[in-house]
């Protein structure tokens, strides 16, 4: 099988995953785990490099969290065949390898370097196939998922990380620049997201992830896609979209006016409630980022876009929460939320992005990146994405 070793650009030094599974091991030891088990996925990718395919062959590694009761180094249980693509991935150094041929129990072979009786967590993209065989090598072991026991494992973000963010952030910000000059009027939605796709990869996206274009009513559906309506003069358009610029995500979300009265002439009321949703939502943004001080929990930023929009009389149209981290991938932990109570770390990244849906009519979504007190903002949020604000007109 042929893998895709190490993500085109994602790569870092070898020195930056041994420090991921260092403080890994610290965040199973705070989580009382025997350690972590990770499969192909983001999270292999973050503490390896290596970015195999996931299939029915197991790959695991194994991060112990040490101490006194848990002696043991990290491990990689790999096919023999994929070896020398292992071998390959820029963090792999350090790692003590074992490999299985097939026809070997591969879950046998894994379960030999973990604690029998231990607790650990396992990496939410593995496979139920392997997990059960883990759970039948190892009957007396117990098992989590990531997102229960370490959900903030890869949610603080070093400066290294932070840069690539930025970067992604500035490219999604140049694809809207360039979207802004493209006719929007008489064209499908789906042609327009088909721009919106060139332009992230002409602004050296990778993988894109989504382009949703949410024209008129279509924009009150937070998660409707791009489709075959075609954009009329006085829409206003939702535009989301983001996708992978070196190995870190890009999400942002603008909404637009296409100039003109509409066919049917101006429908006033239309106008002017499209004005004053778009104002709120703006200031909800604004208050959502502001949130982020010190002290503030994630909850906070939520609560602070939520109370601009109540206070406007349109809390019932806010159907979701506020925003998503964001790292090597484009929606993770954590959760801007009611109820996530956990505190905003310096390094987190994530998005601020209140919106107002009235369904039939139209909808409206301003979405920005963050990071929480970087060096140049200790007590607040700087913004990754910085394109206006301003309702812009499109032809
Ligand atoms: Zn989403
Ligand atoms: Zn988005
Ligand atoms: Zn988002």
């Amino acid at each position: 099988m042929s893998t895709d070793a190490a993500r085109p650009g994602a790569s870092f030094g070898p020195e930056v995953y041994a420090a991921r599974r260092e403080r890994a091991a610290a965040h199973a030891r705070d989580a009382g785990l025997a350690g972590l088990l990770v499969s192909p996925g983001p999270d292999l990718a973050y503490f390896t490099g290596y970015a195999p395919a996931t299939t029915e062959r197991l790959t695991l590694l194994t991060i112990p969290a040490g101490g006194t009761d848990a002696p043991g180094r990290a491990s990689v249980v790999v096919p023999l065949l994929e070896r020398g693509d292992l071998a390959g991935a820029p963090g792999t150094e350090g790692l003590d390898v074992v490999t299985w041929r097939d026809g070997d129990d591969e879950h046998d072979a894994a379960a030999r370097l973990l604690d029998p009786e231990g607790a650990y967590a396992v990496s939410d993209a593995t496979w139920a196939l392997h997990l059960l065989g883990l759970q039948r090598a190892l009957p007396g072991a117990r098992f989590t998922a990531f997102t229960d026991a370490v959900p903030t494992l890869r949610a603080v973000k070093d400066a290294a990380e932070v840069e690539r963010l930025a970067a992604a952030g500035a490219a999604a910000d140049a694809a809207f620049a360039d979207v802004l000059q493209v006719a929007f009027a008489g064209r499908r939605e789906r042609d327009v997201a088909a721009d919106l796709d060139r332009f992230l990869r002409d602004h050296g996206h990778e993988q894109v992830d989504f382009t949703l274009v949410c024209a008129g009513p279509n924009g009150a559906d937070p998660h409707h896609d791009a489709g075959e309506r075609v954009i009329e003069a006085g829409d206003l358009v939702v535009l989301d979209f983001g996708g992978l610029r070196g190995g870190y995500g890009s999400d942002t979300t603008r909404t637009v006016l296409v100039q003109g009265d509409g066919a049917d002439g101006a429908d006033e009321a239309l106008v002017a409630q499209q004005r004053e949703v778009y104002d709120v939502v703006r200031r909800a943004q604004q208050a959502g980022v502001d949130a982020v001080r010190p002290g503030a929990t994630c909850q906070d930023v939520d609560r602070a876009a939520r109370a601009v929009i109540d206070a406007a009389g349109y809390g019932d149209f806010f159907v979701h929460r506020t925003g998503h981290g964001i790292g090597t991938t484009t929606h993770e932990p954590p959760y801007m939320v009611e109820g996530e109570e956990r505190p905003i770390e310096p390094g987190m990244c994530f998005s601020v992005e209140p919106g107002i849906y009235l369904p039939g009519r139209f909808g409206v979504r301003i979405e920005d990146i963050v990071v929480a007190f970087p060096p140049d903002v200790p007590d607040g949020a700087r913004r990754l994405n910085t394109s206006s604000h301003d309702l812009q007109t499109v032809r």
